[in-house]
């Protein structure tokens, strides 16, 4: 158990010796840089550990999380990790991973009023607004919620789709994939929602962007 600031201390320890047990030379190699071929953008959600809850190992995943896993077009912080995955690390799949129940896009769907993360989870009811007469047919709450969270994952992989970083990816033809998944807290499994994208043709044209270098 993870209970005070020290636990985290001791933890480490015990970490760090159970590994170099296993593995004596495993810090020495991953300090000499790191090779992922994943892209996790996650929730922040302390319940969705993105390498714990795909058996992936230090230096496997590169990873970004941030409330409600959201791919805003503005946001320097997940600009700068995509294109640094993309162009330096050379990633070849980027997945966007949700989660049933997400508490972040549960705010998006009502009403009241949280504070400053309101501003940030606006982008998940412009998803709602897309998509309304779907998730205004569902009438139990907890089926509508689950579906706006597979459906906001759609979204941000479109969105995903549409940044110059992939389609430059994409014309330069690097061998790039996006995916989509939703994490079941209830039972562990990760549910794969069969939209990866491979290349440019699932972009509306509005939304194409001519080669950068021709
Ligand atoms: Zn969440």
């Amino acid at each position: 158990m993870t209970r005070t600031y020290q636990d985290l201390f001791v933890n480490n320890k015990k970490w760090v010796q159970e590994v170099t047990e296993q593995k004596p030379d495993f810090f020495n190699k991953l300090s000499a840089g790191q090779q992922p071929k994943f892209l996790w953008i996650g929730c922040s959600d302390s319940r969705v550990p993105a390498e714990k809850l795909t058996g992936a190992l230090p230096g496997e995943l590169f990873v970004h999380r941030n409330i409600a896993n959201v791919v805003i077009h503005s946001d320097m912080s997940m600009l700068s990790v995509l294109d640094y995955a993309v162009n330096v690390l050379e990633v070849e799949h980027i997945i966007v991973c949700g989660h049933y129940g997400c508490g972040g896009v549960a705010v998006a769907m009502g009403n009241k009023q949280v504070g400053l993360i309101d501003n940030w989870l606006r982008y998940i009811k412009d998803v709602y607004r897309l998509h309304q007469d779907e998730l205004n047919a569902i009438d139990d709450y907890h089926k509508k919620l689950d579906r706006l969270v597979e459906l906001n994952i759609q979204e941000q992989v479109y969105g995903l789709t549409t940044t110059s970083i992939v389609q430059n990816a994409w014309s330069q033809g690097k061998p790039l994939e996006v995916h989509g998944m939703v994490y079941d807290l209830k039972t562990g499994l990760l549910n794969d929602l069969h939209i990866s994208r491979t290349d440019s043709s699932v972009i509306d044209n509005v939304y194409r962007l001519e080669p950068e270098y021709v």
